[in-house]
């Protein structure tokens, strides 16, 4: 049913939905959310953070056009479930998440069902400088503003999805590319995400206070 409800919402690539039915959803959604973790709607993981719907993921890893053995930096983890669709296509994954306590759990949830990724506690808006350059970056939380430490941490040829307020009505989901040294931007349409908290975001300076 989740499949059905992906091409309707025009999702294509053969490789993203076979990874889409490979990963259990329902170990990324907390007990109480278990019976809907397959309907195409976001979940409350807590922390006041939720995972994200699956359209919107399929939509995203999809923008990526990741290659089998891609470097990939996934920036808010939250559960860890778009890591884990991203690893599923093939890609290696580096996954950063601002509050500990969801870093943790995704990592060690992460582990113990076998997916290549790699979760880093800590702000993603400056990006993980030490494993880069990236093939692709995924964001999955609203930035005010295109975060460069991110475009600057792709290899040439990289593709970076970034949801970006446009304004009050709700964000805006944008694909940067790096085409010869130049980046290139698109519109891939309206979307909703949790704000991005950081350094290079809302509430810089503030990121260790705002995980209750
Ligand atoms: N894609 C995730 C859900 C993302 S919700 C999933 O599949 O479950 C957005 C996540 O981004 C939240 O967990 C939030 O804590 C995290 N986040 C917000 N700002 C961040 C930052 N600067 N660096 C890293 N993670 C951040």
């Amino acid at each position: 049913m989740m499949l059905a409800r992906l091409r309707e919402g025009g999702v294509i690539n053969p490789r993203l939905l076979a990874a889409m039915a490979s990963v259990p959803r329902e170990e990324f959604v907390p007990p109480a959310g278990r019976d809907q973790a397959y309907a195409d709607r976001a979940l409350a993981i807590g922390h006041g953070q939720t995972i994200s719907q699956p359209l919107m993921v399929a939509v995203i890893v999809e923008a990526l056009e990741i290659a089998e053995g891609d470097l990939v930096l996934d920036v808010g983890t939250g559960s860890g479930y778009q890591a884990a669709v991203i690893a599923a296509c093939g890609a290696h994954v580096v996954s950063v998440e601002r509050i500990e306590q969801l870093a943790a759990n995704a990592a060690s949830r992460l582990a113990l069902l076998g997916y290549d990724v790699e979760v880093v506690a800590g702000d993603g808006t400056l990006g993980v400088p030490a494993r880069a350059p990236y093939d692709a970056i995924a964001v999955g939380a609203a930035a005010p503003r295109l975060p460069l430490a991110l475009a600057r941490q792709l290899r040439d040829g990289g593709r970076l999805v970034v949801p970006i307020t446009a304004d009050d009505r709700g964000e805006e989901l944008i694909r940067l590319r790096t085409v010869d040294g130049r980046w290139l931007t698109e519109s891939l349409g309206p979307c909703r995400f949790v704000p991005l908290v950081g350094a290079d975001a809302y509430g810089g300076g503030d990121a260790e206070h705002a995980d209750q």
